[in-house]
C-alpha cells in the first residue's frame, strides 16, 4: 500500500496557514504560528514530518502546490 510521507522545512514558514486552511487534516499551525503536521500523523513525534494515507495525497499536494515559499515536500513511500 502505498503511503506518502510529508514534510515541512517550517524554519522558512512565512506563517500564512495556507496549509492548515486547504488541507486541516494534516497540517496544523503551532504556538509560533509555523505550520506543522498534526499529532495523528507525525513520525518519531516530529512535528515537521509525518505519513499519510493515500487518500489525503490529494489534500497534502494541493497545500504543497499553493505554498507561497515551497517548503512543503511529499513523496510516496511502500509499506
Ligand atoms: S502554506 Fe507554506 S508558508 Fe504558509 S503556513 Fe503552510 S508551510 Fe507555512
Amino acid at each position: 500500500m502505498v503511503k506518502y510521507k510529508v514534510w515541512i522545512e517550517n524554519e522558512k514558514c512565512i506563517s500564512d496557514a495556507v496549509c492548515a486552511h486547504l488541507c486541516p487534516d494534516v497540517f496544523e499551525m503551532n504556538e509560533e504560528y509555523k505550520a506543522t503536521i498534526v499529532p495523528q500523523y507525525r513520525v518519531n513525534d516530529n512535528p515537521t514530518e509525518g505519513i499519510v494515507p493515500e487518500e489525503l495525497k490529494d489534500c497534502v499536494e494541493q497545500a504543497a502546490a499553493a505554498c507561497p515559499v515551497q517548503i512543503i515536500h511529499v513523496e510516496p513511500v511502500e509499506e
